[in-house]
Formats: C-alpha cells, structure tokens, sequence
C-alpha cells in the first residue's frame, strides 16, 4: 500500500480523500490555492503545499506545480478527485511518466472516453444500448448529414465529441434548421474544446438520467455497485440524486449493470467510474462514461456499505477487489442533495463568510462537506459547498430523514439552495419517484420563480 498521496483538488471531495487516507493508514498531502488558505482540509492536513493563486489555470489546473509537490514531499501517488484534472488523458500520462501512480484509470482509457464519439464506438462494440444515431462524427457533406438526420428521424441532437459539464449540445427540431445548428456547434466545440468534431443522436424527449457505479481492479475483476437515478437537474447540471432509481425493476437494472460491467473488462478498464444513461419508456440509453470519482458517490456508498474512495486506492495499489458481485447488496434507500452557495430561485452564486453553520445529524444522516463558521466561501470556483446524504430502510424512510436533516440545516451569512430543497423533499411528483431530466425546469416555471 502506498504510504502518501497527494489530493489534487479542493473542496469536500479533499477531505472525503483525506478520510479515506487516514482510515488506510497513508498520509496525504493536499495542494491548495492562496483562496482555499482556510479550508477544513487544508488546516487538518499532515501535509499542506500552496501551489499557486486562485486562478485555477495557475493553480489546481496546474500539472507542473501539482507534480514538482509530489516530487518534494515523496508522495506514491496521485488522487485527482472530480473536475480539474481528473478526467485529463494528458495529466494522467504526466504522473505515470514522472513516476507515480494515477488514481484512475490508464491515459488510454481516458482519452477514448473523453472523446464522446469514441466511448459510444467501444459500447456498442461492448453490447451496450446507445442512444440511436449515426455511428461516428458528422462528415463535412450537407446532403450526407441531412440524410443521417431523416434516418434518425427529429428531433435529433447535435453534441460535441469533446462537450462536457452540459456545453456543446444543440437540438433541432427542422431540417430547416439542421446545417445552420451543425456549423455552429463545430465552431463552438473548436473553440471551447479545441475539438471541432460534432455527432449527432435522436433527442430523446422525456428521458430519467440512470447511472450505474462501476469499480475495476488491475486483475481483469470488475463489478457494478447499482444504480443512481440523477435526473434531478438545473441546465444539467444535478442537484438531487438518489439510489436505487425509483420504480424501475431491479432484472431491467441487472441486465444494464452486467453490461457495464463486461464493458470494463473488455475496455480494460480500472478503477471507479460511472456508465450515464437516459433511461426512457424502459429503454436505457447509454450517453457517456465518466472516468473518475463522482459527487453523487455517497449514495452508493450508503446503499452498498463499500467505500469507494478507499476502493480507488486499494485497486491503485493493485490489490485485488475484496468482493465479487454475488457479494453486493444494496440495502434501503440513500438521497443526497447538493448544498450549493447560491440563490435558492435565481442560482446566481452567493459567495462570502458564513457566518453560523450548523449541520444535521441524527440516525442515517451523513454531511461531506469543507466548510464551518466563519469560513469565507470564495468565489472563484463551483458553487457547492457541501452534501447531505441520508440513508433509510425505504424511500420513505430516507425522504422523512432529510426532510429532517434539512429543517436542522443552518446556514447564515450567504444564500443557499437549501429552501429549494426543502420544498422539493415534499412535492407531489418527486415524492412518487420517477420525474424526467426536464422536471425541475418546469417546476421552477410553473412555481414562478
Ligand atoms: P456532458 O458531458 O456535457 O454532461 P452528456 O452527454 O452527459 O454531456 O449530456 C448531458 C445532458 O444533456 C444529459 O444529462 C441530458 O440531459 C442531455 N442530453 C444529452 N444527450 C441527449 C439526447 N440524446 N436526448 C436528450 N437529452 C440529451
């Protein structure tokens, strides 16, 4: 086992990694930028590096400082946690070439993940369902793309290869309207990706985001740890993620996580990662592979008992997975909702001091998060400044407990979306189970806010 990591990243997901190290007995070391001074992880860190300003660019983003700190504190290796760095092919390559070990998987798979157009070649040559569309990036002919589209048949989306974090993507609902959309989403996905390859796929109308949790060793070994529903979003981005997925039959979400599983061992794949779907009419849709740890990590934790922080290390350090499949269980309900630094209607960041923080507690209520009183929440990076993830017997169980725990909640000195929050815990459609990716939108609409 290693016996120091350096965390090369911020926020709750540091301390999540420091935890994870100190339960393994490994030191950590964490790198930080001059804004993240006084963040909970930094200040109960064995080792604390400053390695630049708060730009991220010149900061969390930057690979020569990040490893040069790995050098000089005799770090083993390098845990890139979510964002930033961590789904970076190039960055992953760095450390390995520079002698240490990435947590995650192999530069290779990154790349081919990373590029949206060759992740749904793999899948479907793994026997994963894709979303239906044509099979690789859109060519330059305008009769060829418009026959492509009537094949599919409209709506259809035009999506970036490179796209990410929901940017990249165009619908079209008319063929009228169809080069104009495919020229622009090229030269958007050039300049915002450098990539200015595009594909295109049927616009699925009323789809849920279902996800599976995967985890790979070095030892040909895979296995998936259940599902997620995510569907609960704002500009695509989640705020409410749940496991299981509510009301979809468990034989339908084993057949879909033994596929991800093969698809693992087939691609070669190890570590943690997630197999996102949108899942419709009880179809699931596979639309990408995310190559790293998620936030929404903790419901699988809660539902399955296994650390999966921990798991990233251990397989790392090429041990073996301590479980097989047939020894997977997942066990009640979990719910997490994302505590973000914003306006609870408007979502424009609220960042500054907080000036009380008072977190739940109780049976089944855990809180990841970096933040305490008098903590000043900067304003130079996402919004989130913590998570609170329940655990019941049922659903019901699980939505009282964070009703609960969000009733407990104080926050003062900033705004937070915690009243957002308590007032999706109670509504009608949410409280069955099942709304779509489009739900929240309409919601925000309909409650004119
Ligand atoms: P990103 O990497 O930017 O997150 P994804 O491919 O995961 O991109 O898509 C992000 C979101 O865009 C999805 O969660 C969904 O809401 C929407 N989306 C993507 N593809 C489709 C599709 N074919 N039909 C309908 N919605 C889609």
């Amino acid at each position: 086992m290693f016996k120091k990591i350096l965390i090369a990243n911020r926020g709750e997901i540091a301390l999540r990694i420091q935890r994870a190290c100190r339960e393994l007995g490994i030191k950590s070391v964490v790198v930080y930028s001059e804004a993240d001074r006084d963040a909970k992880y930094v200040k109960l860190a064995d080792e604390a590096v400053c390695i630049g300003p708060a730009a991220s660019a010149l900061s969390y983003l930057n690979m020569p400082a990040i490893i040069s700190t790995a050098e000089v504190t005799d770090a083993e290796a390098i845990h890139p946690g979510y964002g930033f760095l961590s789904e970076n092919a190039d960055f992953a390559e760095r450390v390995e070439r520079s002698g240490f070990t990435f947590i995650g998987p192999t530069p290779e798979c990154i790349r081919q993940m990373g590029d949206k157009v060759s992740a749904k070649q793999a899948m479907i040559k793994s026997g994963v369902p894709c979303v239906p569309g044509g099979e690789g990036a859109l060519g330059e002919d305008p009769r060829e793309i418009i026959r492509t589209a009537r094949a599919i048949g409209y709506p259809v989306i035009i999506k970036a290869a490179g796209g990410g974090g929901g940017r990249g993507m165009r619908v079209v609902h008319t063929e009228a309207a169809l080069l104009n959309a495919v020229q622009m989403t090229r030269t958007e996905a050039g300049a915002a990706f450098g990539n200015p390859s595009v594909y295109m796929e049927k616009f699925l109308q009323n789809p849920r985001h279902i996800e599976i949790q995967v985890l790979a060793d070095q030892h040909r070994n895979a296995v998936w740890l259940g599902d997620r529903d995510c569907s609960m979003q704002r500009r695509h981005q989640k705020i409410i993620e749940e496991a299981p997925a509510p009301g979809i039959p468990r034989r339908v979400i084993e057949r879909i996580g033994e596929r991800c599983a093969a698809a693992c061992k087939k691609i070669g794949y190890r570590g943690a990662g997630t197999f996102e779907f949108l899942y419709e009419n009880g179809e699931f849709f596979f639309i990408e592979m995310n190559t790293r740890i998620q936030v929404e990590h903790p419901v699988t934790e809660l539902v399955t008992g296994i650390d999966i922080v921990q798991m990233q290390i251990k397989v790392a350090a090429m041990e073996k997975l301590p479980f097989t499949q047939r020894q997977i269980e997942c066990r009640g309900h979990s719910i997490e909702c994302r505590i973000n630094a914003e306006d609870p209607y408007k979502f424009t960041p609220s960042p500054g001091r907080i000036t009380t923080w008072h977190p739940p507690g109780g049976p089944g209520v855990r809180v990841d998060s970096h933040v305490y009183t008098n903590y000043f929440v900067p304003p130079n990076y996402d919004s989130m400044i913590g998570k609170i993830i329940v655990h019941g017997d049922t659903r019901d169980q699980a939505l009282a407990r964070m009703r609960i725990a969000l009733s407990e909640t104080v926050i003062e000195g900033i705004s937070t979306n915690i009243p957002l929050h308590r007032e999706l815990m109670v509504d009608a459609k949410f409280v069955e189970g099942g709304t779509s990716i489009h739900y929240l939108e309409g919601w925000m609409s309909e409650h004119k806010r």
